[in-house]
């Protein structure tokens, strides 16, 4: 017989971990159908996810792997040190669900009540974050039951929070990274997914550079001076005037931007103002959303909607404070890493299956760790192929319904990314 270089023992051992990842056991596979579903009935709102944490931290313990709880509230970080010595990469996943009541028909749907901005809410996993919880821990079981063969460490990050926390409270990704969840060790790279509708059951979609849109708020209060509705020269209408800022606003978009570079765009979602119909008001309140998916690009637009608001409350005789906040960056997969991490799902789904995302202008706060280390995010399709089209619903919808035969095409592209970048690693 033949010998064997180390060389060659080595990639066939890689060879190996793969070709075991790429279809995971019915065991394993129903393990994960079974934490969804608990986790679908039992959902818990950002900063809330006291039961969520305890049972990651419970199984991801009883896996030996060492666990940090109590990062940012209720998240959990999990370290899997391999056998053998290689990068450490993180994965992770969040936990939080929706105020939402669910109108789905399940014998696991959420029939949970909760507190939400002083009112009682539904609250359901109207987003699928529940699947990713449950995803995570699969993949972690998959991996610990790999360890000695592991080249490096596998840093598994359960985060509260992602939808936004509760008003007047800090969360999600951002307090993570705050907090240490990719210090001790640095990782060399994070992958997340997030489930989607209506992307079809099967589909992976990724998109290389800006995928989704940075996500940040702004208040213009706009003060005129008050007067009868029949007599407006008596005072100056900050009504009229915020109605030009609105006008003047989508022109930031659509006059003022090079198009063609990347698309952006400005909502007005709320007007506040007045109080009867023969009464101009003294001031008038506007609040509203900036999505760009460039840097610069961004703080542009910041400016020119302080400048446009108040120069046209100037132009009127009235004043305009403008305050544009930060909210989510972009979420921005890294080029180098995205092209490795195509060549995975590709294997692992099916050339015809993973097709390229259009942007995204929704946000997610998995970018705050693509600030800070190189990342990739991507979407599985978990759409059910028995629902018709007009009954479907969306996430965030109460009707959002998940293909849980999907959930292990989580589970073995999140372990095949890891595995491959690892063994890509010199
Ligand atoms: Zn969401
Ligand atoms: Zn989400």
């Amino acid at each position: 017989m033949k010998k064997l270089g180390v060389a060659a023992l080595l990639a066939l051992l890689s060879h190996d971990i793969c070709a075991q990842v790429d279809s995971i056991d019915a065991t394993l596979e129903q393990k994960v159908i079974a934490w969804r579903r608990d986790i679908h009935a039992n959902p818990e709102l950002g900063n809330r996810e006291f039961r969520t944490s305890k049972l990651v931290a419970d199984h991801l313990r009883s896996l030996g792997i060492e666990v940090r709880t109590g990062v940012a509230h209720t998240g959990v970080v999990g370290l899997l040190k391999g056998g053998r010595p290689g990068p450490v990469v993180a994965l992770r996943a969040d936990m939080d669900a929706l105020p939402v009541t669910e109108r789905n028909d399940l014998p696991f749907a959420s029939k949970v009540k909760a507190m939400w901005a002083g009112q009682e809410t539904g609250v359901m996993h109207a987003c699928g974050h529940d699947t990713h919880v449950a995803i995570l821990m699969g993949v972690a079981e998959l991996l610990a039951g790999r360890k000695a063969d592991l080249k490096g460490s596998v840093k598994f990050i359960f985060q509260p929070a992602e939808e936004g926390a509760p008003p007047g409270e800090e969360g999600g990704a951002r307090l993570m990274v705050k907090q240490g969840a990719l210090e001790n060790p640095v990782p060399e790279a994070i992958f997340g997914l997030h489930v989607s509708s209506p992307l079809p059951a099967g589909r992976i979609a990724y998109r290389s550079g800006p995928l989704m849109a940075s996500s940040d708020g702004f208040r213009i209060v706009v003060k005129g001076k008050q007067t009868h509705g029949a007599r407006p020269w008596g005072g100056v209408d900050p009504i009229v005037v915020a109605a030009q800022i609105v006008l003047g606003l989508q022109t930031i978009a659509s006059r003022q931007i090079d198009v063609t570079l990347e698309p952006s765009i400005i909502t007005v979602g709320m007007i506040r103002g007045g109080n009867r119909s023969n009464i101009i008001p003294d001031e008038v309140e506007m609040v509203g959303t900036v999505r760009t998916f460039n840097e610069a690009m961004r703080k542009d637009i910041h400016a020119r909607i302080r400048h446009t608001a108040e120069a046209i409350a100037a132009s009127s005789g009235a004043s305009a404070v403008a305050t544009v906040s930060y909210g989510y960056d972009v979420t921005h997969n890294n080029e180098k890493l995205t092209e490795r991490a195509v060549a995975t799902l590709k294997r692992v789904a099916g050339a015809n299956n993973v097709i390229v995302s259009p942007k995204v202008t929704g946000a997610e706060d998995f970018s705050a760790y693509q600030k800070v280390i190189p990342g990739f995010f991507y979407f599985v399709g978990v759409t059910p192929g028995d629902i018709p089209p007009e009954k479907l619903g969306v996430n965030h919808s109460p009707l959002f319904m998940v293909d849980e035969s999907q959930l292990k095409l989580g589970v073995r592209s999140l372990a095949s990314l890891v595995l491959d970048y690892m063994e890509g690693s010199k």
